[in-house]
């Protein structure tokens, strides 16, 4: 399927074919640079990093205890210790063991570790007898070298986002830094004559500004930067400038609002001049219509996102947030999806997917089930803090039952 973003025309769209459209529009991944380790947690890796060593170095004890090189032998005779940071110079012979603590280089010669609770020690006679000897296990208690990552092999592949477990995998192949693609540089505004800046006074007919803080959080989590324009006026002028502005250094633009039918006129006329435009209905609830572009020479990837703040959100979510992605070279990303059972009859439409805020639970057999957070109006922000999932009804369906079983998209380290 070969879809351009641009000759989409006025149809109405499945969320699938919105998708495949921005899918096909890859952005080149922005340009890199260079961090130290303890600054990159959530960045994405623009390098391939194999592993300049074994992991662990050495093949080494996994408890406190005695390394032997069993036999099968009841008592041992003690010929020394290795303490962790240590290493025993000589080579264990049959009957004989070295007392050894956790993480030391298992001395040559031994094969097995016996740990500390299972041993009666004689330090005058340096003896030591094994308890229950038949449980032993030859190669027990050791770590192999390299078990954990061998030298030369891959440790993290491009394209990651760098979790905390990724930082402290990193460092234990001692690199002290690393090369991550530069975060995003996102202009962002809301429209509308009555959407008010919270701590101004609230006019007669105005309504605060919700989505240009509610965005901010989504792209700041996502390792975006906001340029924050601020609110602008229904004004074509206004919008036409702020536009030609953001698009001179920024890497995507982003507003809410001003894109309903009727009401698209003036972002049509001010993004016109400025690059090229696609309106899209989706056929999705809450969240149509989006307006989607690029904008000046750089081509820079525009979204015009609905005003109710709910739909601007689950549109976030659903097509800004890949490309997002993508802009940092995160290719591989996708929106993790599990299935729980409707605790309830859910609305739903067939012909669009309906996308509910739901509260999923884990139950005593295993199974999750799913609620809805109550009245889903998309402009009632209040659902989006009760919920801990987006309830995901394709368009196939036109009913849920409860028992049925629904799609859900739990939120992660976004939302
Ligand atoms: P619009 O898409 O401009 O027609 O707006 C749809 C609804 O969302 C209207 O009720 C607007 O008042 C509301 N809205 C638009 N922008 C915002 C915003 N930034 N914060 C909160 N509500 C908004
Ligand atoms: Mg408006």
């Amino acid at each position: 399927m070969t879809l351009s973003c641009f000759d989409l025309g006025e149809r109405l769209l499945s969320v699938e074919e919105a998708q495949a459209a921005l899918g096909e529009l890859t952005p080149a991944p922005l340009g890199t640079e260079t961090l130290d380790l303890a600054v990159a947690l959530d960045r994405v890796l623009a390098e391939r990093v194999s592993s300049p060593i074994d992991v662990p170095q050495n093949t080494n004890s996994a408890m406190d205890g005695i390394a032997v090189a069993w036999t099968g032998s009841e008592t041992l005779r003690l010929v020394g210790e290795v303490l962790a940071g240590s290493r025993f110079a000589g080579t264990l012979e049959a009957g004989e063991a070295v007392t050894i603590t956790t993480g030391a280089p298992l001395p040559r010669g031994a094969d097995s570790v016996i740990m500390r609770e299972q041993l009666d020690i004689d330090a005058a006679t340096a003896r030591v007898r094994v308890r229950e000897p038949d449980t032993v296990r030859r190669g027990q208690n050791v770590r192999q070298a390299g078990e954990d990552i061998a030298r030369g092999s891959l440790a993290v592949a491009a394209g990651t986002r760098l979790r905390p477990q990724h930082l402290g995998f990193l460092a234990s192949l001692g690199r002290a830094r690393v090369t991550v693609h530069r975060r995003p540089r996102v202009a962002l505004f809301s429209t509308g004559d009555e959407v008010t800046a919270p701590g101004a006074t609230l006019p007669d007919a105005g309504i605060f500004d919700a989505n240009r803080f509610s965005l901010r959080g989504l792209i700041e989590r996502l390792g975006g930067e906001v340029v924050d324009l601020g609110i602008l006026a229904d004004d074509c002028r206004a919008i036409h400038d702020a536009l030609e502005a953001a698009v001179r250094d920024a890497d995507m633009v982003i507003t809410s609002g001003g894109v309903s039918v009727g009401q698209a006129d003036w972002v049509k006329m001010a993004l016109q001049r400025l690059g090229r435009l696609g309106f899209w209905r989706i056929a999705m609830r809450p969240g149509r219509p989006l307006a989607f572009g690029v904008l000046g020479p750089r081509e820079v990837p525009f979204f015009g996102l609905p005003g109710n703040p709910v739909s601007a959100m689950v549109t976030f979510l659903q097509f800004v947030q890949p490309l997002l992605r993508r802009l940092q070279g995160e290719t591989a990303w996708r929106a993790r999806r599990l299935v729980a059972v409707a605790d309830e009859p859910l609305s739903s439409r067939a012909g669009r997917v309906d996308f509910h805020r739901g509260i999923y639970t884990g139950g005593p057999d295993g199974r999750l089930s799913v609620t809805t957070t109550g009245p889903q109006g998309s402009g009632m922000l209040s659902s989006m803090l009760a919920a801990n999932c987006l309830i995901e009804i394709d368009a196939a369906r036109d009913h849920v039952a409860a028992g049925d079983t629904v799609t859900i998209q739990p939120f992660g380290e976004l939302t």
